[in-house]
């Protein structure tokens, strides 16, 4: 199986003569299995490689029943393959990949932190690594350790050998395989098995960047970019800051307490303008109280508000009827309307009831409490309006 690997021995083909020798059924798609190949299938948090077969996409690359399997749309035939592998992925997993062995081998040496778990995603990568406690002091440690590797410009290389050779690789972590198991090297740093693609030089890798760290129960998970993808997420950064410098109109050092100035007006602000909101909702419903309809000794009040936030308004409502003898039936909005109706505890009308009666004229829902209800519609809302009134009085005549 290995003889078929060629990536274990040069990762950096891109484009090779091979003859398809097997054409089988893969889900609703077909594998083809070559003679060789340098395609790298999916494995240890390695995403596969993606290119071409005889100018046929190849949309996944996987090992099954002993063979690299290339994963194409449509049937194809036996014979020579002309093959290519994007390279610009290819070398992004690489980067990505020796810059998580590199990671790896600092968290062993500076923490005793040893790595679970290895996923290359679309953005970003992900390491699990089993330390009881972290922070970004020693985030920052490890990221300086980790560069100066990179910059140091070390040399990555691959050994295949059996176990009995095993004792001459100063291992960070025992191999799963028993035989024609592959070691990396990167000088001066780290020494493990692994079957991935990676660069023949740190140097290549370019920056490596720890976004975030997570806790997780028993260690933490780092989520890092190197090379291009650090590159990628210094622009975006560098966009923010820009961007966030010229609304604050503040150079870079200074946006962060700008932003916290605003944010703490902002709250400043919103606490005046609740009281204020407040303030006004108070001297509203007393105004409202005044212009009231009396009923034996009933107030009674209606009223259309035709610019006003509904909330507004209910809250209005509320502070009336938190009067006793009060009835209010408001409404916001005019063509289409939300209504509330509402009355103090001490009178005896069911305001859940009244308002069903007047929905059917702005083909509108709603519901409630027989204390307080409301509801929407559309249609003629002063009308409607009227019309509770008119059904309200005859109760109200209806109790004496
Ligand atoms: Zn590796």
């Amino acid at each position: 199986m290995s003889e078929q690997k060629l990536y274990y021995y040069d990762s950096y083909v891109t484009e090779f003569q091979a003859n398809i020798i097997d054409v089988i059924p893969y889900e609703d798609k077909y594998a083809l299995i070559l003679d060789k190949s340098y395609f790298y299938p999916e494995s240890g948090g390695q995403p596969a490689d993606i290119g071409t077969i005889n100018d046929m996409e190849i949309v996944y690359v996987t090992e099954g029943q002993g063979s690299i399997l290339h994963i194409v749309q449509k049937q194809a035939a036996a014979g020579p393959a002309n093959c290519r592998i994007n390279w610009k992925h290819r070398f992004d997993n690489m980067q990505q990949h020796t810059g998580q062995h590199i990671l790896s081998a600092c968290f062993y040496k500076l923490y005793d932190g040893e790595t679970s778990s290895f996923h290359i995603g679309k953005d970003s990568s992900t390491i699990e690594i089993s330390v009881e406690s972290f922070d970004n002091d020693k985030v920052e440690k490890i990221e300086a350790l980790a560069n100066q590797i990179v910059f140091n410009n070390t040399a990555v290389t691959a050994d295949i050998v059996d176990k009995k050779e095993l004792a001459a690789f100063p291992l960070r972590k025992q191999p799963q395989v028993e035989s024609n198991i592959r070691i990396i090297s990167i000088e001066d740093c780290d020494c493990s098995p692994c079957g991935g693609t990676h660069v023949n030089r740190t140097g290549e890798i370019g920056l490596i960047k720890v976004k975030k760290i997570e806790k997780l129960k028993n260690s933490y998970k780092f989520e890092f970019v190197c090379g291009s993808r650090a590159l990628k997420d210094y622009t975006y950064k560098n966009y923010l800051i820009n961007k966030l410098g010229a609304h604050f109109s503040a150079p870079e050092q200074e946006i962060e307490n700008a932003f916290f100035k605003s944010n703490e007006d902002y709250k400043n602000l919103q606490k005046q303008l609740s009281q204020l909101r407040t303030e006004v909702i108070h001297y509203d419903s007393q105004q409202l109280q005044q212009s009231a309809q009396d009923i034996n000794g009933i107030k009674l009040i209606s009223k259309i508000f035709e610019n006003r936030d509904f909330n507004d308004v209910k809250l209005i409502a509320q502070a009336m009827v938190s009067n006793p003898s009060t009835l209010a039936l408001l409404a916001a909005g005019t063509q289409s309307c939300q209504l509330i109706f509402a009355r103090s505890e001490n009178i005896n009308v069911n305001m859940n009831d009244l308002l069903r009666t007047i929905l059917p004229l702005l083909n509108g829902k709603g519901g409630g409490s027989p204390k307080s209800a409301q509801g929407g519609g559309t249609g003629d809302v002063a009308a409607a309006l009227d019309s509770a009134v008119e059904t309200l009085k005859s109760k109200l005549i209806a109790l004496i």
